[in-house]
């Protein structure tokens, strides 16, 4: 089976080709397959985002599509950044002006639970569908540690890891994410259906 990776993140590509692989599926990334589409994240879930972006390529391509959605949920803030992780502080602005915005919204809070969502969305055919979300569990430190990763990662604390994912090797990290937790679970799903 040939499937489409409906993004523009090189990263999630590579992360989806290396954990599907083996189930002898083939992934081709939206780039590889000349599709040039910017879906709108309409959604107020990440799963609602994540199908967005999956049936948009399905339909232009005709061919089975994943997609992820996910951001950073932090406990003190009812779950914000959440679906707008990627637009926390506008448009235009840089990972460090997401950092420097969150740090400020914490800075006299003591419950700095959060955690990171993935939600994987696999469209087969117009009535065929499958799902699933992983999460990683920390809390938000007080200031950067480590300049590894992306987007939050310098100010994440990962109780697996026991440090930050800014400190982290991305080896470590991908034992552990979201995004691979969700991609593990839509793997046992597709195990049984393919
Ligand atoms: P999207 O899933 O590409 O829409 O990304 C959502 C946003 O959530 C990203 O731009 C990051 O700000 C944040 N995010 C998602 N996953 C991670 C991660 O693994 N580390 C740090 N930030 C992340």
């Amino acid at each position: 089976m040939k499937i489409i990776a409906a993004t523009g993140n090189a990263g999630k590509v590579r992360e989806i080709k290396a954990i599907l692989g083996d189930l002898g599926i083939e992934v081709i990334s939206q780039k590889e397959a000349g599709i040039d589409i910017d879906v709108e994240e309409t959604g107020t879930t990440f799963l609602e985002n994540a199908f967005l972006k999956a049936r948009a390529v399905y339909e232009i391509s005709g061919l089975p599509a994943i997609a992820d959605d996910s951001g950073l949920c932090v406990d003190a803030l009812n779950g914000a950044p959440g679906v707008y992780s990627a637009r926390y502080a506008g448009e235009n602005a840089t990972d460090a002006d997401r950092i420097a915005k969150l740090l400020s919204e914490l800075e006299n809070i003591e419950n700095r639970s959060a955690h990171f969502t993935s939600a994987v969305a696999f469209v087969i055919s117009d009535t065929e569908e499958y799902s699933a979300e992983g999460h990683v569990f920390g809390h938000i430190l007080r200031e950067t540690n480590g300049e590894g990763g992306f987007g939050y990662d310098p100010i994440f604390y990962s109780d697996d890891l026991k440090k930050s994912f800014g400190t982290a090797t991305a080896e470590e990290k991908n034992t552990v994410s979201h995004r691979y937790r969700a991609l593990m679970g839509l793997k046992d799903i597709l195990k049984e259906k393919l």
